[in-house]
C-alpha cells in the first residue's frame, strides 16, 4: 500500500514508535517467561577492605541466562522489571538464590563473607521486605550477618510505606544496611543518621572524577569525612585504576569494589579468591 510522500515522515515515525512498543512486550513477555523458567544466575563480585586486603563482603549481581541470546546484563532488563513491576519477584527470587548459595557454602565448611543484595524501591513499596528476609534467613538457617542488603537513596524518599520502621526492623534481625550509588540521588544527613545505616556505597561516577578533577576529590573527601563522623563505613565503587586506589587509601576510605579487583564472577569462581589478598599494590 503506497502513500503520498507527504505522509511518510509520520509513517516512519509510527512504524519505529510501534516498533519499540512491541520490542518492550516482547521483553516484558520474556522476562514473565524467565522467571518462570528459572533463567536468573547470581554472579558476585568481592569487596575488598582497604587495611585487610581481602574480601569483607561480595555483592549479588544478577544475570539473565538466556536460552538463545546467551548471557544478559542487567542493564538490559533491569530497567523494564523496575517499570513492569516485575522487579518484585525477580529480587525476591535472587535473595532466595544468594541465601541457597550462602546455606550451601557455610554446609560444606567454606569460607564464608556476608553477601549483600539489592533491593528495589518496589520491593520496599509492594511487599514486606522484613518478613521475607526472615523467613528466607530461617527456611536456610544462616545467620543474618550473612546477609546485607544494599537500598538506593529513592527507596527512603516514600513516606506511606513506612520504610523506616522496616529498615529498623530488618537491622533488629542483624542484617546490615548499606545505601546503594550514595550522591544520586537525595538522602539528607539527618536520615543517614536516624536509620543507622552501616555503609555507603559512593556511586562510581564519583570514583571517575577523582582521575579528572579537584572537585571530584573534594566531594568523596567531603563524603568520607560526613559518613565517618556519623560511624558509617565507605566504599567506593567502580574502582578501576592503580591511582585511584592511592587515592581513595589517602583518603581513608574503607573498602573497594571494582573491575581492578575482580568483575562480578560466577558462584563457583568467586570462592576460591575469599581470604586471599586481592588488592593491588600501589
Ligand atoms: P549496582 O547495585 O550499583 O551494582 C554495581 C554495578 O557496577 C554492577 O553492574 C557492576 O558490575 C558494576 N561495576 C562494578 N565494578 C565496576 C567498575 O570498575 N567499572 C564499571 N564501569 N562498572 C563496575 P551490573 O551487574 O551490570 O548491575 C547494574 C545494576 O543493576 C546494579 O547497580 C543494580 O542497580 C542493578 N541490579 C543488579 N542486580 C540486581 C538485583 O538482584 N536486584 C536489583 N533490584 N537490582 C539489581
Ligand atoms: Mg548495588
Ligand atoms: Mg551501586
Ligand atoms: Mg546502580
Amino acid at each position: 500500500s503506497v502513500k503520498t510522500s507527504s505522509k511518510g515522515s509520520y509513517r516512519f515515525f509510527d512504524s519505529e514508535y510501534s516498533e519499540n512498543v512491541l520490542a518492550r512486550h516482547r521483553l516484558e513477555a520474556e522476562l514473565r517467561h524467565a522467571l518462570e523458567q528459572d533463567q536468573f544466575v547470581v554472579f558476585y563480585q568481592p569487596r575488598v577492605e582497604m587495611a585487610g586486603g581481602t574480601t569483607s563482603s561480595m555483592e549479588a549481581l544478577v544475570r539473565w541466562m538466556h536460552p538463545t541470546r546467551g548471557l544478559i546484563e542487567p542493564n538490559e532488563f533491569i530497567p523494564l522489571a523496575e517499570e513492569t513491576g516485575l522487579i518484585v519477584k525477580l529480587g525476591w527470587q535472587v535473595m532466595e538464590k544468594v541465601c541457597s548459595q550462602v546455606a550451601f557454602w557455610s554446609a560444606q565448611g567454606r569460607q564464608t563473607v556476608p553477601v549483600s543484595v539489592n533491593v528495589s524501591a518496589r520491593q520496599f513499596q509492594e511487599s514486606d521486605v522484613a518478613a521475607i528476609v526472615q523467613d528466607c534467613l530461617q527456611r536456610h538457617a544462616i545467620d543474618p550477618s550473612l546477609i546485607e542488603i544494599e537500598l538506593t537513596e529513592s527507596s527512603m524518599l516514600d513516606d506511606k510505606s513506612n520504610v523506616v520502621e522496616t529498615l529498623q526492623h530488618i537491622q533488629k534481625m542483624g542484617v546490615k544496611l548499606l545505601v546503594d550509588d550514595f550522591g544520586t540521588g537525595y538522602s539528607s544527613l539527618s536520615q543517614l543518621q536516624r536509620l543507622d545505616f552501616d555503609v555507603i556505597k559512593v556511586d562510581r561516577a564519583f570514583t571517575a572524577e577523582l582521575d579528572n578533577s579537584r572537585e571530584g576529590t573534594a566531594l568523596i573527601t567531603a563524603i568520607i569525612t560526613m559518613a565517618h563522623a556519623l560511624g558509617i563505613r565507605v566504599v567506593a565503587e567502580g574502582v578501576e585504576s592503580l591511582e585511584q586506589v592511592a587515592t581513595l587509601r589517602a583518603l581513608h576510605c574503607d573498602e573497594v569494589q571494582g573491575f581492578l579487583i575482580s568483575r562480578p564472577l560466577p558462584a563457583a569462581e568467586i570462592q576460591p579468591m575469599l581470604g586471599r589478598w586481592l588488592l593491588p599494590v600501589t
